[in-house]
């Protein structure tokens, strides 16, 4: 068997990567869209500094109305090695980085513990995931992770079908999310920003808070380990011509039971906008 043969993620293409691109646009090489420190995070993870985050380029889920679409599906980027993302890993830290954010990092997950055993950064190392995972990298991740960044998107198959074309996206993830919530407890540092831990994060969509209220009952299993944040920001973008629920921004109504929602069945660590922000300023000018 060809040890190059891909099974990353839960697509598993079984390909050759020297060769051939999977379904996530990528092959062997590492790819990347920008790095820099950013502000625009969590509170406890963007601090005052800033979150050292690295933008990969490709994605192995691919929703349709992708907010980094000219980098999960045009692949807007350069390609680097595994030195030069231990190096970037170094510069961001000594910049002043709170953390290093590694966004969208599944198809790269054996390249980064690669760039973390050249060089590991005394600041956390933060994954910033879609959560279509499989338990076992995430088992090889986990020495090299502190705190765990997962999106839990859609909870009905047919919702999740309509807008990534799997319908097992809620049977995957929330199995790889509580294992994650299981294996790293929350601690912060002095200053108060997260050193080890997990934030789900689950934007709400237009015409869907029955979706997002089913995705609160889930996380009850899961709330004494994890914080949410009830994202606002949706923003029409990407590949959404076909569908003509998601051509609108939320309704502060839509936002509002969802929040209203989630503290009826008792969610207490919860960050939430007071104020419904979506809007294209949010997504980076990319660098390359
Ligand atoms: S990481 Fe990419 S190539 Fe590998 S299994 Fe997933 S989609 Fe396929």
């Amino acid at each position: 068997m060809n040890n190059n043969f891909c099974s990353l993620c839960p697509n598993g293409c079984k390909i050759d990567k020297e060769t051939t691109k999977g379904a996530c646009g990528t092959d062997n090489k590492i790819r990347i869209a920008k790095f820099y420190l950013h502000s625009f995070e969590e509170p406890i993870i963007s601090g005052t500094r800033g979150s050292g985050t690295v933008f990969f380029c490709g994605c192995s889920l691919k929703c349709a109305f992708c907010q980094n679409f000219e980098l999960s599906r045009n692949l807007r980027g350069k390609d680097i090695t595994v030195n030069e993302l231990a190096e970037i890993f170094q510069t961001l830290e000594s910049n002043g980085a709170h953390n290093i954010n590694l966004v969208n990092p599944t198809h790269y997950s054996d390249k980064i513990i690669e760039a973390l055993k050249i060089y590991r950064p005394n600041i956390p190392i933060v994954y910033n995931t879609h959560g279509y995972e499989k338990i076992e990298i995430l088992e090889k991740l986990n020495d090299y992770i502190d705190v765990y960044l997962p999106d839990m998107k859609f909870y009905s198959p047919a919702v999740s079908k309509r807008y990534t074309g799997k319908e097992n996206y809620f049977e995957v993830a929330s199995r790889a999310v509580e294992f994650m919530a299981k294996s790293k407890p929350y601690a912060t540092d002095k200053d108060g920003l997260i050193k080890s831990g997990v934030i789900v994060r689950h934007l709400v969509l237009p015409q869907n808070t029955s979706d997002s209220k089913k995705i609160l009952d889930w996380f009850l299993k899961i709330k004494d380990d994890a914080y949410i944040d009830v994202m606002s920001q949706y923003t029409p973008f990407g590949d959404i011509e076909k569908l003509p629920e998601l051509q609108r921004k939320i309704t502060k109504r839509e936002y509002n039971s969802v929040i209203d929602y989630a503290i009826s069945i008792g969610i207490d660590k919860m960050f939430y906008q007071k104020q419904i922000s979506a809007s294209e300023e949010y997504i980076p000018k990319w660098d390359f």
